[in-house]
Protein backbone atom coordinates (compact mmCIF):
# COMPACT_ATOMS: atom_id res chain seq x y z
CA UNK A 1 0.00 0.00 0.00
CA UNK A 2 1.52 3.42 -0.95
CA UNK A 3 2.25 5.91 2.03
CA UNK A 4 0.85 8.94 2.19
CA UNK A 5 3.22 11.94 4.34
CA UNK A 6 1.06 14.88 5.50
CA UNK A 7 2.27 17.89 4.04
CA UNK A 8 4.57 20.16 6.09
CA UNK A 9 2.49 22.46 7.44
CA UNK A 10 0.49 19.86 9.39
CA UNK A 11 3.78 17.82 10.44
CA UNK A 12 4.82 21.47 11.47
CA UNK A 13 1.71 21.61 14.02
CA UNK A 14 2.25 22.10 18.24
CA UNK A 15 1.89 19.00 19.55
CA UNK A 16 -1.70 18.25 21.01
CA UNK A 17 -1.18 19.66 24.57
CA UNK A 18 -3.87 18.20 26.37
CA UNK A 19 -3.24 14.89 24.90
CA UNK A 20 -1.64 13.85 28.49
CA UNK A 21 -4.93 15.04 30.25
CA UNK A 22 -7.25 13.13 27.94
CA UNK A 23 -5.24 10.04 28.92
CA UNK A 24 -5.22 10.57 32.53
CA UNK A 25 -9.09 11.28 32.40
CA UNK A 26 -9.68 8.00 30.77
CA UNK A 27 -7.36 6.56 33.86
CA UNK A 28 -9.36 7.99 36.65
CA UNK A 29 -12.91 7.16 35.01
CA UNK A 30 -11.44 4.13 34.48
CA UNK A 31 -11.71 3.97 38.58
CA UNK A 32 -15.27 4.81 38.88
CA UNK A 33 -14.76 8.21 39.47
CA UNK A 34 -17.29 10.17 38.29
CA UNK A 35 -15.33 13.02 35.94
CA UNK A 36 -16.97 16.90 36.02
CA UNK A 37 -15.15 18.93 33.20
CA UNK A 38 -14.53 22.22 33.30
CA UNK A 39 -12.59 21.81 30.41
CA UNK A 40 -15.26 22.38 27.99
CA UNK A 41 -15.58 26.06 25.81
CA UNK A 42 -19.34 25.32 24.84
CA UNK A 43 -22.15 26.75 25.90
CA UNK A 44 -24.41 24.00 28.11
CA UNK A 45 -27.50 25.42 28.00
CA UNK A 46 -29.96 24.94 25.09
CA UNK A 47 -30.34 27.47 21.91
CA UNK A 48 -33.92 29.31 22.77
CA UNK A 49 -37.53 27.85 21.49
CA UNK A 50 -38.10 31.22 19.30
CA UNK A 51 -34.97 30.68 17.30
CA UNK A 52 -35.36 26.82 16.94
CA UNK A 53 -38.99 27.68 15.56
CA UNK A 54 -37.77 29.92 13.05
CA UNK A 55 -35.26 27.52 11.96
CA UNK A 56 -38.06 25.23 11.17
CA UNK A 57 -40.12 27.69 9.51
CA UNK A 58 -37.59 28.64 7.26
CA UNK A 59 -36.16 25.03 6.27
CA UNK A 60 -39.53 24.35 5.07
CA UNK A 61 -39.52 26.72 2.40
CA UNK A 62 -37.81 25.42 -0.86
CA UNK A 63 -36.50 29.13 -2.00
CA UNK A 64 -33.73 28.04 1.44
CA UNK A 65 -32.82 24.67 -0.07
CA UNK A 66 -30.55 26.33 -2.99
CA UNK A 67 -26.93 27.32 -2.99
CA UNK A 68 -26.77 30.47 -0.95
CA UNK A 69 -24.61 33.40 -1.18
CA UNK A 70 -21.01 32.72 0.25
CA UNK A 71 -20.93 36.26 1.79
CA UNK A 72 -24.81 36.28 3.27
CA UNK A 73 -27.87 37.25 2.74
CA UNK A 74 -28.78 40.90 2.25
CA UNK A 75 -31.28 40.57 5.40
CA UNK A 76 -28.61 38.67 7.36
CA UNK A 77 -26.63 41.02 7.19
CA UNK A 78 -28.46 44.59 7.11
CA UNK A 79 -29.77 42.41 10.68
CA UNK A 80 -26.16 42.13 11.92
CA UNK A 81 -25.60 46.34 10.97
CA UNK A 82 -28.47 46.68 12.93
CA UNK A 83 -27.97 44.41 16.02
CA UNK A 84 -24.02 46.70 15.64
CA UNK A 85 -25.61 49.85 15.62
CA UNK A 86 -27.89 49.04 18.55
CA UNK A 87 -25.66 47.32 20.71
CA UNK A 88 -22.42 49.58 19.97
CA UNK A 89 -23.21 52.49 17.97
CA UNK A 90 -21.51 51.62 15.44
CA UNK A 91 -22.71 52.20 11.76
CA UNK A 92 -22.02 49.45 9.26
CA UNK A 93 -22.61 48.94 5.66
CA UNK A 94 -24.23 45.99 4.84
CA UNK A 95 -23.50 45.89 1.33
CA UNK A 96 -19.53 46.13 1.67
CA UNK A 97 -18.62 45.92 5.48
CA UNK A 98 -20.19 42.63 6.85
CA UNK A 99 -19.64 39.55 5.36
CA UNK A 100 -21.18 36.06 7.22
CA UNK A 101 -18.91 32.99 8.25
CA UNK A 102 -19.47 29.32 8.18
CA UNK A 103 -19.15 30.14 12.60
CA UNK A 104 -16.41 32.84 13.27
CA UNK A 105 -13.80 29.97 13.25
CA UNK A 106 -14.18 29.76 9.94
CA UNK A 107 -13.43 33.17 8.94
CA UNK A 108 -10.65 33.61 11.63
CA UNK A 109 -9.18 30.55 9.55
CA UNK A 110 -9.55 31.43 6.03
CA UNK A 111 -8.66 35.24 6.60
CA UNK A 112 -4.50 34.91 6.75
CA UNK A 113 -4.95 33.22 2.94
CA UNK A 114 -6.43 36.57 2.39
CA UNK A 115 -3.85 38.46 2.76
CA UNK A 116 -0.08 37.04 4.49
CA UNK A 117 2.29 35.64 2.24
CA UNK A 118 4.96 33.51 2.91
CA UNK A 119 7.48 34.81 5.26
CA UNK A 120 4.84 37.63 6.48
CA UNK A 121 5.29 38.67 10.20
CA UNK A 122 2.17 37.86 12.25
CA UNK A 123 1.70 38.91 16.23
CA UNK A 124 -0.91 37.16 18.01
CA UNK A 125 -1.29 38.32 21.91
CA UNK A 126 -1.09 34.95 23.88
CA UNK A 127 -1.99 33.16 25.65
CA UNK A 128 -4.86 32.68 23.06
CA UNK A 129 -7.61 30.60 20.93
CA UNK A 130 -5.24 28.28 18.85
CA UNK A 131 -6.69 29.38 15.68
CA UNK A 132 -4.51 32.60 15.07
CA UNK A 133 -1.55 30.89 14.84
CA UNK A 134 -2.71 27.54 13.18
CA UNK A 135 -4.23 29.47 10.49
CA UNK A 136 -1.14 32.07 10.14
CA UNK A 137 1.22 29.38 9.27
CA UNK A 138 -1.02 27.60 7.17
CA UNK A 139 -0.67 30.90 5.07
CA UNK A 140 2.93 30.59 5.23
CA UNK A 141 2.77 33.23 7.89
CA UNK A 142 6.05 33.51 10.67
CA UNK A 143 4.22 33.53 14.77
CA UNK A 144 5.24 35.61 17.05
CA UNK A 145 3.42 35.51 20.23
CA UNK A 146 2.97 39.20 22.08
CA UNK A 147 2.65 38.24 26.25
CA UNK A 148 -0.44 39.03 27.80
CA UNK A 149 0.49 39.68 31.67
CA UNK A 150 -1.56 39.91 34.68
CA UNK A 151 0.52 42.91 35.70
CA UNK A 152 -1.13 44.48 32.22
CA UNK A 153 -4.57 43.40 32.76
CA UNK A 154 -3.50 40.95 30.24
CA UNK A 155 -3.61 43.28 27.25
CA UNK A 156 -0.62 43.58 25.49
CA UNK A 157 2.32 46.48 25.84
CA UNK A 158 2.39 47.48 22.51
CA UNK A 159 5.26 49.91 23.67
CA UNK A 160 7.38 46.84 23.80
CA UNK A 161 6.99 45.84 20.24
CA UNK A 162 9.99 47.64 18.10
CA UNK A 163 8.65 49.79 15.49
CA UNK A 164 10.87 47.56 12.95
CA UNK A 165 8.80 44.44 14.03
CA UNK A 166 5.33 46.73 13.71
CA UNK A 167 7.11 47.65 10.27
CA UNK A 168 7.10 44.00 9.59
CA UNK A 169 4.14 43.21 10.83
CA UNK A 170 0.85 42.39 8.79
CA UNK A 171 -1.80 41.03 10.84
CA UNK A 172 -2.44 41.54 14.54
CA UNK A 173 -4.51 38.94 16.66
CA UNK A 174 -6.36 40.37 19.24
CA UNK A 175 -9.44 38.66 21.38
CA UNK A 176 -11.48 40.69 23.91
CA UNK A 177 -13.18 39.28 25.80
CA UNK A 178 -10.28 36.96 25.84
CA UNK A 179 -10.00 33.39 25.31
CA UNK A 180 -8.84 31.97 28.34
CA UNK A 181 -8.13 34.61 30.38
CA UNK A 182 -11.63 36.48 30.60
CA UNK A 183 -9.65 39.97 30.56
CA UNK A 184 -11.76 42.66 28.56
CA UNK A 185 -10.24 45.34 26.36
CA UNK A 186 -10.36 49.11 27.60
CA UNK A 187 -11.05 52.21 24.97
CA UNK A 188 -7.65 53.19 25.65
CA UNK A 189 -6.11 50.12 24.40
CA UNK A 190 -7.92 50.06 21.27
CA UNK A 191 -7.10 53.47 20.70
CA UNK A 192 -3.60 52.73 21.08
CA UNK A 193 -3.34 49.88 19.20
CA UNK A 194 -5.90 51.14 16.30
CA UNK A 195 -2.76 54.44 16.07
CA UNK A 196 -0.40 51.86 15.82
CA UNK A 197 -1.87 49.72 13.33
CA UNK A 198 -2.50 52.82 11.13
CA UNK A 199 0.94 54.27 11.41
CA UNK A 200 2.52 51.27 10.18
CA UNK A 201 0.15 49.77 8.17
CA UNK A 202 -0.84 46.55 10.05
CA UNK A 203 -4.08 45.23 10.30
CA UNK A 204 -6.18 44.52 13.55
CA UNK A 205 -8.03 41.29 13.51
CA UNK A 206 -10.45 41.59 16.24
CA UNK A 207 -12.28 38.25 17.60
CA UNK A 208 -15.21 39.24 19.52
CA UNK A 209 -17.24 36.39 20.20
CA UNK A 210 -17.48 36.65 23.46
CA UNK A 211 -18.54 40.51 23.80
CA UNK A 212 -22.45 39.30 24.85
CA UNK A 213 -21.62 37.30 27.95
CA UNK A 214 -21.06 39.65 30.87
CA UNK A 215 -21.65 40.33 34.17
CA UNK A 216 -22.60 43.81 34.58
CA UNK A 217 -24.38 46.49 32.67
CA UNK A 218 -22.39 49.24 33.90
CA UNK A 219 -19.08 46.79 32.62
CA UNK A 220 -20.26 45.78 28.63
CA UNK A 221 -17.64 44.68 26.58
CA UNK A 222 -16.95 47.20 23.62
CA UNK A 223 -15.77 46.69 20.07
CA UNK A 224 -12.86 48.00 18.74
CA UNK A 225 -14.99 49.20 15.90
CA UNK A 226 -16.29 52.07 18.64
CA UNK A 227 -12.65 53.68 18.43
CA UNK A 228 -12.31 56.31 16.26
CA UNK A 229 -10.61 55.27 12.76
CA UNK A 230 -11.07 51.86 13.48
CA UNK A 231 -12.73 51.07 10.42
CA UNK A 232 -9.21 52.06 8.46
CA UNK A 233 -7.26 48.99 9.79
CA UNK A 234 -10.16 46.81 11.61
CA UNK A 235 -11.66 43.23 10.64
CA UNK A 236 -13.55 42.33 13.59
CA UNK A 237 -15.02 38.54 14.05
CA UNK A 238 -18.24 37.79 15.78
CA UNK A 239 -20.43 34.95 15.90
CA UNK A 240 -24.24 33.73 17.10
CA UNK A 241 -22.39 30.31 19.01
CA UNK A 242 -21.56 32.13 22.60
CA UNK A 243 -24.00 34.74 22.31
CA UNK A 244 -27.26 32.47 21.62
CA UNK A 245 -25.96 29.16 22.30
CA UNK A 246 -25.85 28.65 18.71
CA UNK A 247 -22.44 26.83 18.47
CA UNK A 248 -23.93 23.95 16.55
CA UNK A 249 -25.33 26.18 13.99
CA UNK A 250 -21.93 27.79 12.32
CA UNK A 251 -23.63 31.03 12.17
CA UNK A 252 -21.14 34.31 12.70
CA UNK A 253 -19.68 37.37 10.50
CA UNK A 254 -17.32 39.57 10.24
CA UNK A 255 -17.27 43.17 9.79
CA UNK A 256 -15.28 46.54 9.41
CA UNK A 257 -13.01 47.62 6.69
CA UNK A 258 -14.35 47.18 3.62
CA UNK A 259 -11.15 46.38 1.52
CA UNK A 260 -10.31 43.43 4.59
CA UNK A 261 -14.20 42.13 4.42
CA UNK A 262 -13.52 41.72 0.48
CA UNK A 263 -10.60 40.16 0.79
CA UNK A 264 -11.55 37.91 2.73
CA UNK A 265 -15.05 37.12 0.56
CA UNK A 266 -12.55 36.70 -2.29
CA UNK A 267 -10.85 33.88 -0.36
CA UNK A 268 -14.78 31.85 0.98
CA UNK A 269 -15.81 32.56 -3.04
CA UNK A 270 -13.46 30.11 -3.52
CA UNK A 271 -13.62 27.33 -0.93
CA UNK A 272 -17.33 27.72 0.86
CA UNK A 273 -20.92 28.68 -0.44
CA UNK A 274 -22.23 30.15 2.52
CA UNK A 275 -24.62 29.28 5.88
CA UNK A 276 -27.72 27.72 4.89
CA UNK A 277 -30.23 30.55 4.28
CA UNK A 278 -32.60 28.70 6.80
CA UNK A 279 -29.94 28.83 9.55
CA UNK A 280 -29.39 32.62 8.46
CA UNK A 281 -33.38 33.53 8.60
CA UNK A 282 -33.05 31.90 12.16
CA UNK A 283 -30.18 33.71 12.66
CA UNK A 284 -31.93 37.17 11.99
CA UNK A 285 -34.17 36.61 14.54
CA UNK A 286 -31.55 35.62 16.83
CA UNK A 287 -30.21 39.04 16.41
CA UNK A 288 -33.62 41.30 16.35
CA UNK A 289 -35.58 39.03 19.56
CA UNK A 290 -32.56 37.63 21.48
CA UNK A 291 -31.85 40.28 23.40
CA UNK A 292 -34.47 39.16 26.84
CA UNK A 293 -32.60 35.08 26.61
CA UNK A 294 -29.16 36.88 26.62
CA UNK A 295 -30.56 38.67 29.48
CA UNK A 296 -31.35 35.38 31.58
CA UNK A 297 -28.18 33.41 30.29
CA UNK A 298 -26.03 36.35 31.68
CA UNK A 299 -27.64 35.72 35.44
CA UNK A 300 -26.93 32.01 34.86
CA UNK A 301 -23.48 32.62 34.49
CA UNK A 302 -23.02 35.08 37.44
CA UNK A 303 -24.32 32.52 39.78
CA UNK A 304 -21.59 30.28 38.08
CA UNK A 305 -18.66 32.83 38.51
CA UNK A 306 -19.66 33.95 41.30
CA UNK A 307 -19.96 30.33 42.76
CA UNK A 308 -16.44 29.70 41.35
CA UNK A 309 -14.82 32.42 42.71
CA UNK A 310 -16.01 31.71 46.02
CA UNK A 311 -14.51 28.50 46.29
CA UNK A 312 -11.05 29.94 45.11
CA UNK A 313 -11.13 32.36 47.47
CA UNK A 314 -11.56 29.76 50.34
CA UNK A 315 -8.82 27.65 48.92
CA UNK A 316 -6.70 30.61 48.50
CA UNK A 317 -6.42 30.65 44.93
CA UNK A 318 -5.66 33.66 43.70
CA UNK A 319 -7.78 35.03 40.37
CA UNK A 320 -9.17 38.35 39.13
CA UNK A 321 -13.03 37.89 39.09
CA UNK A 322 -14.11 38.12 35.47
CA UNK A 323 -16.21 41.21 34.02
CA UNK A 324 -17.32 38.61 30.50
CA UNK A 325 -16.63 35.21 28.85
CA UNK A 326 -17.49 32.06 30.22
CA UNK A 327 -13.99 31.26 31.49
CA UNK A 328 -12.70 31.90 34.97
CA UNK A 329 -8.72 32.34 35.00
CA UNK A 330 -6.79 31.38 38.14
CA UNK A 331 -2.94 30.94 39.21
CA UNK A 332 -1.85 27.47 39.94
CA UNK A 333 -0.64 26.95 43.54
CA UNK A 334 2.53 27.77 44.61
CA UNK A 335 5.41 25.04 43.76
CA UNK A 336 3.09 23.58 41.26
CA UNK A 337 3.11 24.32 37.17
CA UNK A 338 -0.21 24.10 35.43
CA UNK A 339 0.10 20.51 34.07
CA UNK A 340 1.04 19.40 37.29
CA UNK A 341 -2.05 21.15 39.25
CA UNK A 342 -4.63 20.26 36.80
CA UNK A 343 -3.08 16.12 37.10
CA UNK A 344 -3.00 16.70 41.10
CA UNK A 345 -6.89 17.99 40.65
CA UNK A 346 -8.08 15.41 38.66
CA UNK A 347 -6.58 12.71 40.44
CA UNK A 348 -7.35 13.72 43.63
CA UNK A 349 -10.98 15.45 42.53
CA UNK A 350 -12.37 14.12 39.30
CA UNK A 351 -12.59 17.70 38.03
CA UNK A 352 -11.05 18.45 34.86
CA UNK A 353 -10.03 22.17 34.11
CA UNK A 354 -7.44 23.32 30.87
CA UNK A 355 -3.91 23.97 31.93
CA UNK A 356 -2.59 27.17 31.16
CA UNK A 357 0.39 26.51 28.60
CA UNK A 358 -2.18 24.49 26.39
CA UNK A 359 -2.95 28.43 24.95
CA UNK A 360 0.55 29.04 24.26
CA UNK A 361 3.73 29.85 27.00
CA UNK A 362 2.56 32.94 28.69
CA UNK A 363 -0.29 30.56 29.98
CA UNK A 364 2.21 28.87 31.81
CA UNK A 365 0.98 29.14 35.86
CA UNK A 366 -2.39 29.26 35.20
CA UNK A 367 -5.64 26.95 34.80
CA UNK A 368 -9.07 27.33 32.98
CA UNK A 369 -12.52 26.52 34.37
CA UNK A 370 -14.93 26.57 32.14
CA UNK A 371 -18.67 28.10 33.46
CA UNK A 372 -20.31 25.62 30.91
CA UNK A 373 -22.28 23.22 33.06
CA UNK A 374 -25.00 23.37 34.64
CA UNK A 375 -25.28 25.23 38.45
CA UNK A 376 -25.88 21.78 40.32
CA UNK A 377 -22.61 19.96 38.89
CA UNK A 378 -20.83 23.08 38.87
CA UNK A 379 -21.53 23.45 43.14
CA UNK A 380 -20.28 19.46 43.31
CA UNK A 381 -17.16 19.92 41.53
CA UNK A 382 -16.65 23.45 43.59
CA UNK A 383 -17.00 21.68 46.91
CA UNK A 384 -14.04 19.10 45.86
CA UNK A 385 -12.00 21.61 44.95
CA UNK A 386 -12.41 23.01 48.35
CA UNK A 387 -11.78 20.30 49.88
CA UNK A 388 -8.63 20.23 48.09
C1 LIG B 1 -15.84 29.96 20.80
C2 LIG B 1 -14.91 30.95 20.21
C3 LIG B 1 -15.17 31.51 18.96
C4 LIG B 1 -16.45 31.23 18.23
O1 LIG B 1 -16.34 30.25 17.31
P1 LIG B 1 -17.51 29.97 16.28
O2 LIG B 1 -16.77 29.38 15.14
O3 LIG B 1 -18.16 31.27 15.94
O4 LIG B 1 -18.45 29.02 16.92
C5 LIG B 1 -14.28 32.43 18.44
N1 LIG B 1 -13.21 32.81 19.14
C6 LIG B 1 -12.95 32.33 20.37
C7 LIG B 1 -11.78 32.83 21.12
C8 LIG B 1 -13.78 31.36 20.93
O5 LIG B 1 -13.49 30.86 22.14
Amino acid sequence: MPEFKLADRLATLPPYLFAEIDRLKAEVAAQGVDIISLGIGDPDLPTPDFIIEALHKAAKNPVNHQYPSYVGMLTFRQAVADWYKERFNVELDAANEIVSLIGSKEGIAHFPLAFVNPGDLVLVASPNYPVYPVASGFAGGEVETVPLLEENDFLPELESISDEKWDKCKIFFVNYPNNPTSATATPEFYAQLVAKAKKHNVIIAADAAYTEVYYDEGKKPISILETPGAKDVAIEFHSLSKTYNMTGWRCGMAVGNASLVAGLGKIKENVDSGIFQAVQEAGIVALKEGEPYVKEFRKIYKERRDCVIEALEKINISCKVPDASIFVWAKTPEGYTSSEFVSKLLKETGVVVTPGNGFGESGEGYFRISLTVDTERLKEAVSRISKL
